[in-house]
């Protein structure tokens, strides 16, 4: 196990410096601008299709991936928040930089490398705004602006930011806040003779899913599809999916459901309305004594998809605030404009909301590139890429050397559509995850996803396997790991999952993976 032996091999890296001619502006090389958002899946991406593309869709956000390349299996090697933002930035698993869980006070090393730190020394004008949830400051921004409350995790409405250091409320709503402080610097704070890495990370669509005031009855008076499998019996997965406390019907509490407090409830008492049904017990609480049942269910699907995609629509109307801040500053033509989400996350697909799993839902991440000078319009990539692999790619654009250590690999030539390299490319990611039992009860598990198949294995409570032919169940309906047609697959599935185990310096023994869940676990509350 090699947790927190970080290798420092990568400042090497940093300390290459780009030749610059120091009496002209540098501006030949591109700028960077990553935007992040929180729990953003795919379906509420119109470019993506699905079925809340028609009735929400994000025209601004689509411009990205029409201008340039939309990535179809940008898979995520951690499906949780802190874990992955620390893979976005360092290209490495979260078992080699160390932010493995979200919570129980583990925070990132922020002495290690990032791309922010990379890019400053080697002549880049860097600032970051909105949700950084490392849990630890930021290092390597001439300027930052990020949310301080809750342990970094944020407010909607009129948040505490903590800038450069300094912390302050500010009046008004997050998505707005964070893009006018972006444009304020792209437009006078930062150094116009460098070129600039800006990444604008809004909290939203995060639970609490609190839309912008000017949305809230939004698709008040219609009703969005259900997904195909919305009313997922968890068979042949009990043990694992059914185990979720992050049902659709039975974990969303009245807060989630924007239910308004009596008047006069205040302190706890107020709190403890606003948390009631969330937690499992409670779960036949109705606003109305006749809903009850499917159609409850369907209701709080309904309450939920909205404010999410409520949500959402304001952190469109803000990408498109910036894209058009860039045209007509004449910087849309030399800047890559990346758009992720986190993770995936679950929009009632197996009646779930929520991330953590290994499932297609969540493992997949939105990933959008734009960059005319180099990345052709409109192509749409389908080779497996993973979160660790845009630290290296971001590096590359920059012509900064990748250090050596990082552990994802640059997707520049398959944003430029190089044959030779798409030909030889990763026939498979690895998976790991395990913060347990807080939050929703996933079971602590790692995995393998190839072009066509997913082996996940849990290891904590019990020894189970899962076995999945994407091909067949895209829906992942039906675990055939003892399927006798497949044995043959799953044992070469297990020896090239043992085998990147083993190259990342993962191959721990069960009882020592189990310890790591253990340390930091947050119990619930019997
Ligand atoms: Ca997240």
């Amino acid at each position: 196990m090699k947790l927190q032996l970080l290798s420092f091999i990568g400042m090497a890296g940093a300390f290459q410096m780009h030749a610059v001619d120091k009496n002209k502006p540098d501006t030949e090389r591109p700028n960077i601008i990553f935007i992040l958002s929180d729990d953003h899946a795919k379906p509420a991406i119109s470019a993506y299709g699905g079925i809340y593309a028609k009735l929400a869709p994000t025209p601004n956000i689509d411009r990205i991936a029409n201008e340039g390349a939309l990535f179809n299996n940008m898979l995520c090697t951690n499906s949780i928040s802190g874990p992955s933002r620390a893979c976005l930035i360092t290209g490495k698993y979260s078992t080699t930089h160390g932010l493995y869980l979200n919570e129980g006070g583990i925070v990132f090393d922020n002495t290690q490398p990032t791309t922010a730190t990379i890019l400053h020394s080697n002549g880049y004008a860097t600032a970051l705004f909105g949700k950084w949830h490392l849990m630890s400051k930021p290092v390597g921004f001439d300027y930052y602006k990020i949310h301080a409350a809750s342990n970094q995790q944020g407010m909607y409405w009129d948040p505490l930011f903590e800038t450069n250091g300094k912390v302050e409320k500010e009046k008004g709503y997050e998505s707005n806040l964070s893009t006018n402080a972006a444009l304020k610097w792209l437009d006078e704070g930062r150094d116009k003779a460098k070129p600039f890495m800006l990444m604008l990370h809004y909290k939203a669509p995060h639970r609490t899913w609190e839309s912008d005031s000017i949305y809230q009855h939004l698709w008040d008076d219609m009703d969005f599809p259900y997904p195909a499998t919305f009313n997922d019996d968890y068979k042949t997965r009990e043990k694992t999916a059914g185990q979720s406390m992050a049902t659709i019907e039975n974990h969303l509490s009245r807060n989630d459901l924007k239910q308004v407090p009596p008047p006069g409830l205040t302190g706890k008492d107020r709190a403890d309305w606003l948390e009631y049904g969330g937690s499992g017990k409670n779960q036949f609480w109705t606003p109305d004594p006749n809903l009850k049942g499917q159609e409850l269910k369907n209701w709080k699907f309904q309450q939920y998809i909205k404010n999410y995609l409520r949500c959402v629509r304001s952190v469109d109307d803000n990408v498109g605030s910036l894209l058009n801040y860039l045209k007509k500053n004449g910087l849309d033509k030399n800047t890559i404009i990346v758009y992720m989400g986190d993770q995936g996350f679950f929009l009632g697909e197996h009646g779930l909301y929520d991330k953590r799993w290994m499932y297609e839902e969540s493992f997949q991440m939105p990933c959008l590139i734009r960059f005319p000078k180099n990345i052709q319009a409109g192509i749409k990539i389908n080779l497996l890429a993973a979160n660790i692999d845009i630290a290296p790619t971001l590096l590359d654009y920059a012509g900064v050397k990748i250090p050596a250590d990082m552990q994802g690999k640059s997707l520049k030539p398959l944003l430029e559509q190089n044959e030779k390299v798409e030909k030889k490319w990763r026939k498979s990611v690895y998976y790991q995850y395990y913060e347990y039992p807080k939050w929703h009860n996933v079971l602590p598990h790692y995995g393998l996803r190839t072009n066509r198949y997913k082996l996940m294995h849990f290891y904590y409570t019990e020894d189970m396997w899962e076995f999945y032919d994407l091909q067949k169940d895209p829906n992942e309906m039906t675990n055939q790991y003892n399927n006798p047609e497949y044995q043959k697959i799953i044992a070469g599935l297990k020896k090239e999952l043992y085998k990147q185990q083993k190259n990342i310096g993962d191959d721990m023994h069960l009882e020592e993976r189990r310890k790591m869940t253990e340390k930091y676990s947050l119990q619930y509350e019997h």
